[in-house]
């Protein structure tokens, strides 16, 4: 039996998780709840599933969870009541909790920063769902996983892809774990990408775009930020620095190729120029119960992939033109230091503005571009955590100032 910790439990991954808890009670049991705003779910959820600590990011809404928790009727409550705690201390003692094995880390932005850190300190294993706070932060977490022995286990399912393919090469023992050490024998990565909700649009329509085109995923069923990530294509440039974190391989060799399908995952050419692919239908629930139960395979029932079913597997290059938020990517990603935390926080600001319409989707590569250009004389190379911190705030900050500016 693993115990869990959910961080974000009320979001996409973070009710996938517990579906797969539910699904397999005799493997998973949940320790430890966080969520942001949403009370009525979260309270179905502890009553499900029993945690030993609840933390709300918004301490001011704790009155008002417990005031929800001591209305239920008798037979409906949990049968032990949680530690309720709040803040962000209440979300880093969740989230180092003593009784937890895995932590499965579910919040939305650099938001996951200080709590993913607080689970590693804790020296606990990691689900790692919440790219930004690698992207922000990759020079401070992967020394702090060495010093702690935590393992790093991408749920992201490209890099879950990736780490699953990894596991069957002659390297494994040195590769399985992903520590951002060059991976022997790893030659080139190739990152598929569905290419977001506006793949079949021409450059010219995107013009026209609402939040409401850009919130409708073809293939996957996300959260908001993650789904205007795909219809930009940020979201996968945010993963070729995620791999590059995870994988310890250069820019020059991790590649994006669009494949409408999704079901190609991802890709690994090793020296020997084999390719190897990991296939499934696009299910978040996959990658998720892989880090579960890593290093084993569960047994499940769930829908097999059936290659006639889908009859073709095409692909194609990304067309930087139409997306440039790739291209600020690597180049963030190759500036390295703070660079990368400020495209981030560029980034999920200007979505976050944009979510509000209070700027246009081709504003958001724009306002990105800008503040990562006004950064590069303070990049700092070998930053701490404070100057992440800074320099996160800096660049939301930035984005506020210009969107004030234009509009
Ligand atoms: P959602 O928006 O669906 O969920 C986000 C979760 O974070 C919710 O539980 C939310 O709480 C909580 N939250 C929001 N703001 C804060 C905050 N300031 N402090 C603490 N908790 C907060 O996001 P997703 O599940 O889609 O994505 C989560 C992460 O996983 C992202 O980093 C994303 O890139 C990554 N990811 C997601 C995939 C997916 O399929 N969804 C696929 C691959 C990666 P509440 O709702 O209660 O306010």
């Amino acid at each position: 039996m693993k115990a869990i910790s959910v961080l974000g439990s009320t979001g996409s991954i973070g009710t996938q998780t517990l579906e797969i808890v539910k699904e397999f009670p005799d493997q998973f049991k949940v320790v430890a709840l966080t969520a942001g705003r949403n009370l009525p779910l979260l309270v179905k959820q502890i009553q499900q599933h029993h945690p030993e600590v609840v933390a709300l990011a918004d301490e001011s809404l704790l009155p008002e969870l417990k005031g929800h928790l001591n209305n239920l009727p008798i037979e409906e409550r949990p049968t032990k009541s949680p530690q309720l705690t709040g803040g962000p201390d209440g979300l880093n003692t969740a989230a180092a909790w003593a009784s937890a094995d895995l932590v499965v880390t579910g919040i939305v932005g650099c938001a996951g920063l200080l709590p993913t850190l607080a689970a590693i300190r804790a020296g606990k294993d990691l689900a790692l769902a919440n790219k930004e706070t690698l992207i922000a932060a990759g020079p401070v977490v992967l020394p702090e996983l060495k010093r702690s022995g935590s393992r790093l286990l991408p749920a992201d399912s490209e890099h879950s892809a990736i780490f699953q393919c990894l596991q069957g090469t002659p390297w494994a023992e040195t590769a399985r774990l992903s520590t951002g050490v060059p991976t022997p024998g790893l030659r080139r990565i190739q990152l598929t990408a569905s290419g977001g909700a506006f793949r079949d649009w021409s450059a010219a329509d995107l013009g026209k775009s609402t939040v409401n085109d850009a919130t409708s995923h073809p293939n996957w069923s996300m959260g908001r930020k993650i789904t205007v990530d795909s219809a930009t294509l940020m979201n996968k440039g945010l993963e070729v620095i995620e791999a590059h974190y995870l994988f310890g391989l250069d820019y020059e060799h991790i590649e994006i190729v669009i494949h409408p399908q999704s079901i190609i995952h991802s890709m690994i050419e090793l020296t020997d120029s084999s390719v190897l692919a990991q296939l499934g239908w696009p299910d978040m629930k996959l990658p998720i119960l892989y880090c579960m139960s890593w290093p084993h395979r569960q047994e499940t029932p769930w829908r097999r992939l059936n290659l006639t079913e889908v009859g073709e597997l095409s692909f194609r290059s990304p067309d930087t033109t139409k997306y440039p938020c790739m291209e600020l990517a690597y180049s963030a990603g190759r500036s390295g230091g703070t660079m990368p935390a400020v495209l981030n926080a560029a980034n999920e600001e200007a979505v976050s503005q944009f979510l509000e319409e209070k700027i246009h989707f081709l504003d958001i590569p724009k306002s990105i571009e800008i503040a990562c250009e006004k950064h590069k004389d303070d990049l700092q190379q070998n930053p701490s955590l404070d100057d992440i911190l800074l320099v996160d705030k800096w660049a939301r900050e930035s984005v506020r100032e210009q969107v004030k500016k234009n509009y």
